[in-house]
């Protein structure tokens, strides 16, 4: 390896130990098992190279919010056949069978119609694709997800559906809340996550937590933290 490329192999790694232990630290903190967090590696932006050096490292769940973006990596990795790829990002109706076909979660299902194109859309020959309904926590008009109120209906449309499996919840907190109202969303969304559950057993998943918020996210039972920042350092736009 030339210099360059050592440093920044050196920092990838560094950044990737430095994750793994906040997440270790924050399970510890709130007594909750080692392993009961799991980190999602948010690759939106990066090339396929950054993806296979963190899959060097021992990380193989990767999540994309961008379609053609993810396929060209999927496509350009296909030889690892052990990477878990996950949907993360807005989608509109048209790109649906692109992600039927090439990924194993879908994290940001917000409607019924997507839903029933999904299903219909899966390939026989993969597993069934892994889903969470994304909850619009804030209740901010701008954004994806569904209202609290309305998780009840959409989760009973995917568990009806042969070919999703449903996972449980995600959701993007407001960015500019103060700890009080963060805290607030972050136990309301975790009560609707253990409802969730009671009428759904397949529910096992609480995506939540990113690089600016992951140790609050770990103390309010999240299951599934989504890192891009802190592991592959800042994005470009
Ligand atoms: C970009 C993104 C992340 C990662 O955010 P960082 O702050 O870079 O860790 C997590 N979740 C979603 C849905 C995202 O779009």
């Amino acid at each position: 390896m030339n210099p360059e490329t050592q440093e920044k192999s050196n920092s990838m790694s560094a950044r990737f130990q430095l994750v793994s232990a906040q997440i270790d630290a924050a399970c510890e903190e709130c007594q909750r098992p080692q392993n009961s967090v799991k980190l999602l590696a948010v690759s939106k932006t990066k090339p396929a190279t950054d993806i296979a050096e963190l899959y060097q490292y021992g990380q193989r769940a990767f999540g994309e919010n961008y379609v053609q973006e993810g396929i060209e990596k999927i496509n350009e990795l296909a030889a690892l056949t052990d990477l878990e790829w996950h949907f993360i990002g807005p989608l509109q109706s048209n790109k649906t069978k692109d992600v039927a076909e090439h990924f194993t979660w879908m994290q940001s299902l917000d409607r019924e119609k997507i839903a029933r194109r999904l299903n219909d859309q899966r390939p026989l020959s993969l597993p069934p694709l892994q889903v969470l309904i994304q909850v619009n926590i804030d209740d901010e008009e701008s954004k994806s997800g569904v209202a609290l109120a309305n998780i009840a209906a959409l989760a009973q449309t995917v568990e009806d559906l042969p070919r999703l499996t449903l996972r449980g919840l995600m959701a993007i907190p407001a960015a500019n809340a103060t700890a009080e109202q963060q805290a607030q969303s972050y136990s309301t969304l975790y009560d609707a996550f253990l409802e969730l559950q009671q009428s759904h057993p397949t529910v096992d998943t609480l995506s939540l937590g990113m690089s600016n918020d992951l140790e609050a996210a770990v103390r309010h039972g999240s299951t599934m933290v989504r890192i891009g920042t802190a592991l592959f350092g800042a994005r470009e736009k």
